[in-house]
């Protein structure tokens, strides 16, 4: 059986396994727009297991758009410290006060697309699922389920060209009565069952349609070339008084991370230092990029900021908690304080 000679058989049988299938999830179990929206904003570069404590301490928060609106930015980075690419959290809140001050609401995916963060597949996945609007989503899992499906070998550059050319395919099994069922089905199928590698076919809810089933290939499909990995070196200076610690705040205009504090580099000071024994080298990746820090202590007196412009500020130790760090910044501080303590 094809999949594009019989799509409503497909969304039938897609639809049957994800009525006993799906994982009960928090804003499936109660929804609303308001969940549907910050769960698939958070959802993006995370894995559902891990922003599921997150989205409940952000509801208890943040309860909706307008708590969200009149929320400080501070607060908001806050509560979405650990989850990493800060700029979901920006858009959210951008996107709440937006949402809060308009008189006629978003429904349709090109109405909630002219609102600030908001991209071809969030706006899809929005309108199909808290408005019931027919616009089919297309993200990697989609587009790694329909490339199998079709036995679709073709090789792309990016996720992007990929996904630019499986919508037309998304679009003509999109079942119209059911459109936000059938894309979390889609999305589901390809989390939890058609997975990157070894996918459970004999398993599979859909394998009667799957022409890389049949021809063996699945492993070897969707063909998308891999970024190159970029390999990135940082010194990061431990420098205490006091009871203090001396942190750089990332600015406000930065591209990444901004607004966050994260332990100083040599090239927030004036002078070049001569860097002894580390403390920890630490490494972390971020997209494509694997970066390495190494962590140097450094006498308080040996230092001076750049500028008053450098963004350096002496934090607490107690005041810690209370700020904005970058995931790995706090696990590494939280070690590097208890080394010194023990
Ligand atoms: Fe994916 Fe296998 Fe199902 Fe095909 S049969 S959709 S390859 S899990």
């Amino acid at each position: 059986m094809s999949l594009l000679s019989q799509p409503e058989a497909f969304q039938h049988a897609l639809a049957a396994w994800y009525t006993t299938a799906q994982r009960p999830l928090p804003w499936r179990t109660e929804p609303s727009l308001y969940r549907t929206v910050v769960s698939e904003l958070m959802a993006q570069q995370t894995q559902i297991k891990t922003m599921l404590p997150y989205f409940e301490r952000w509801m208890q928060r943040f309860p909706d758009f307008k708590a969200l609106a009149a929320a400080p930015g501070e607060d908001v980075l806050k509560h979405w410290e650990g989850l990493g690419y800060y700029s979901r959290a920006r858009n959210l809140h951008k996107l709440a006060q937006t949402y809060v001050a308009l008189e006629t609401k978003p429904t349709t995916a090109k109405e909630w697309q002219a609102l600030p963060g908001i991209g071809p597949y969030t706006s899809a996945a929005i309108s199909s699922i808290a408005h019931n609007y027919p616009a089919a989503v297309v993200d990697g899992n989609v587009v790694r389920l329909l490339a199998r499906l079709t036995n679709d070998a073709r090789g792309f550059k990016n996720n992007g060209e990929a996904v630019k050319a499986f919508t037309p395919t998304a679009d003509t099994v999109l079942n119209p009565k059911t459109p936000g069922d059938h894309n979390q089905a889609m999305m589901e199928l390809g989390a939890t069952i058609c997975q990157k590698s070894n996918p459970l076919c004999t398993v599979c809810p859909v394998v009667q349609f799957c022409a890389a089933a049949a021809q063996g290939t699945a492993e070897t499909i969707p063909n998308i070339q891999r970024k190159a990995t970029e390999q990135v070196e940082i010194d990061r200076l431990w420098i205490v008084h006091d009871d203090k610690l001396l942190l750089h705040r990332i600015p406000e205009d930065a591209k990444q991370l901004a607004g966050q504090y994260e332990l100083p580099s040599s090239c927030h000071f004036q002078q070049t230092f001569k860097l002894g024994k580390p403390l920890a080298t630490k490494s972390r990746s971020i997209t494509n990029k694997r970066i390495k820090e190494t962590i140097y202590p450094l006498k308080p007196q040996q230092s001076s900021p750049k500028s008053h412009a450098s963004n350096l500020y002496w934090i607490s130790l107690e005041e810690i908690d209370n700020i904005t760090l970058s995931g790995p910044h706090r696990r590494w501080i939280k070690e590097l304080l208890s080394m010194s303590h023990s």
